[in-house]
Formats: C-alpha cells, sequence, structure tokens
C-alpha cells in the first residue's frame, strides 16, 4: 500500500495501474475508520482491483460551530487499518492542496438538498458535493463507494452523478453496526457511557418504524407516531427529527409508497447523531 499526499502522485499511481489494466475503486472518508468505512473497502476489492481510500477531512461541510477542529484524526490507525483490508492507495492530502483558492467554484445540487440534514446544516451538502466532485477529478475512479448510513448524501451524490454526467458509477453499501444496533461513526468515539445507552434509542425507533410498517402494515403516519413514543422516553436525545420519507425523493409520506426510509437525527450530549432504515413494502 502506498500513501500520497499530492495531486501529482495520485494521479501517477492511478495512471500506472490504470495502464496496467486495472479497474479503479474509491472510498471517500473523512478518516477515523471504523468497520463501516472497511464494509466499503471490502465491497470496492470485490468489484475493482485499484482501491484508493482518500482521508480528508473537509473543512467546508463543517459549519463554524461544528466539530472541525476536534475531530478525530487518526492517521496511523487509519492507515494500519487500509493496509490490513487491502487498500492499494490512500490519498492524504491538507487543505490547502484541495482548496488553493477561498474563492472557488463549488457544486450545489438542488433536489433533496435543504430538506433534513440540509435543513439544519445549512451549508453541510455544498461542502460535501464539492468535495466528492473534487476527488472524483483527482481519482477518476470507475466506481466510487458511499454508505446507507449517510442516505441523504448518497442520494445528493447520485443526483449530482446523473445532473452533471460524471462517468462513473456509484454504489452505497449497507450500514454496518454494533452488536447493540448503534450505526458505526467517527463521533461515536465522543460519546459518554450513558450517552452511549441513550444513543440506542435511534436505532431502536427506526426498527419501530420499520416493523410498524412490514410487519403490522402500519401507515407510515402511525409508524412515525410510534417512532416518536419510543424517543419520548429517552429525554437526553434532543430530537432533530424522525420522519418516514420516500426513499426517491425524500417527501415525508403519511401513506405508504413501496420504497420508504425512516431517517432520524438528533444529539445526544453534545453529540450529533444520524441513522436511517429502509422500509419496503
Ligand atoms: P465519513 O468518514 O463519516 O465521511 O464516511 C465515509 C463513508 O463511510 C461515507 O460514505 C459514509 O456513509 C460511510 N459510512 C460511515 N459510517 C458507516 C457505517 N456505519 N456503515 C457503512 N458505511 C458507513
Amino acid at each position: 500500500m502506498k500513501t500520497v499526499q499530492t495531486i501529482d502522485d495520485l494521479r501517477t499511481q492511478v495512471r500506472s495501474a490504470r495502464v496496467a489494466g486495472k479497474n479503479i475503486g474509491c472510498v471517500p472518508t473523512m478518516g477515523a475508520l471504523h468497520d463501516g468505512h472497511i464494509s466499503l473497502v471490502e465491497a470496492a476489492r470485490k468489484e475493482t482491483d485499484f482501491v484508493v481510500v482518500t482521508i480528508f477531512v473537509n473543512p467546508t461541510q463543517f459549519a463554524p460551530h461544528e466539530d472541525l477542529s476536534k475531530y478525530p484524526r487518526p492517521l496511523e490507525d487509519d492507515l494500519r487499518r487500509c493496509e490490513n483490508a487491502g487498500v492499494d492507495l490512500v490519498f492524504n492530502p491538507d487543505a490547502d492542496t484541495v482548496y488553493p483558492a477561498d474563492d472557488a467554484a463549488f457544486v450545489e445540487v438542488p433536489r433533496c438538498s435543504t430538506t433534513l440534514e440540509g435543513a439544519h446544516r445549512p451549508s453541510h451538502f455544498r461542502g460535501v458535493t464539492t468535495i466528492v466532485l473534487k476527488l472524483f477529478n483527482m481519482v477518476l475512479p470507475d466506481i466510487a463507494f458511499f454508505g446507507q448510513k449517510d442516505y441523504q448524501q448518497q442520494l445528493l451524490i447520485r443526483h449530482m452523478v446523473d445532473d452533471l454526467n460524471v462517468p462513473l458509477e456509484i454504489r452505497t453499501c449497507p450500514t454496518v453496526r454494533e452488536s447493540d444496533g448503534l450505526a458505526m461513526s467517527s463521533r461515536n468515539t465522543y460519546l459518554s457511557d450513558p450517552d452511549r445507552q441513550s444513543a440506542l434509542a435511534l436505532s431502536q425507533s427506526l426498527k419501530i418504524a420499520h416493523d410498524a410498517c412490514t410487519a403490522d402494515g402500519k401507515s407510515p403516519a402511525d409508524a412515525r407516531q410510534a417512532m416518536l413514543d419510543h424517543l419520548a422516553q429517552f429525554p437526553d436525545v434532543k430530537l432533530d427529527y424522525a420522519v418516514i420519507a420516500d426513499a426517491n425523493t425524500l417527501s415525508e409520506v403519511a401513506d405508504a409508497v413501496p420504497q420508504m426510509v425512516a431517517l432520524i437525527a438528533g444529539k445526544v450530549g453534545s453529540t450529533r447523531l444520524i441513522d436511517n432504515m429502509l422500509i419496503t413494502i
């Protein structure tokens, strides 16, 4: 495994892989890697011959009051995990390499970007779509791998790729969870023991919504109420939203449609967590 910091070095490595007849997989991350990230690497290894992991804590997707400066950056551990997982190349640029100019161009995807996470983190998705397109243009992968954990994010990235004719394919990989159901996240390291217990309310309430719609045949409106009733038992969870939406448009639904997604976000202590679960009927 090689690690590079500059765009020239990245392109040299990727070019020689391509000349050797390899197709290129890319897994964009902000580091602090856990088994969720590694599952994306495993998916990339199955479908592509040369796997590039990018590790970059992207400043433009953090609002000024968010956790950019304290975001975990355990680079040595991350590199070890990548090596063990069979990654071919890690691209770990610094911020000046990625953003040489303050007034640079950006990418905004209007569809689905102003609701849910977009409503609670207004500048977030512009930062995400901009960095992801930049990374695509730097790496030039054939396939890029994202997690369902960030459901709205992968939907926006799919829209961006379609709308701007970006010549690659997107894969969305299932959310990897701890054995008690908590979705793995780099931010889980912020949770105290009591917060960690309260955080379980998120995945529990998603499961309640899922089972209400599928096993019990309840309407999304009733399933959402069941979620809210469960969450009401956890006063430490400060909810931003808990909704059941059309999985393709993210519009909230009161009556069932075939592909739905229950989405939740809230703060536990000072840590903001998100999670979601697909509901297919
Ligand atoms: P991040 O480092 O948080 O920006 O995440 C990098 C990629 O890993 C994104 O595509 C995330 O959706 C994905 N990811 C994060 N957590 C998980 C998880 N628990 N299971 C699967 N993918 C995940």
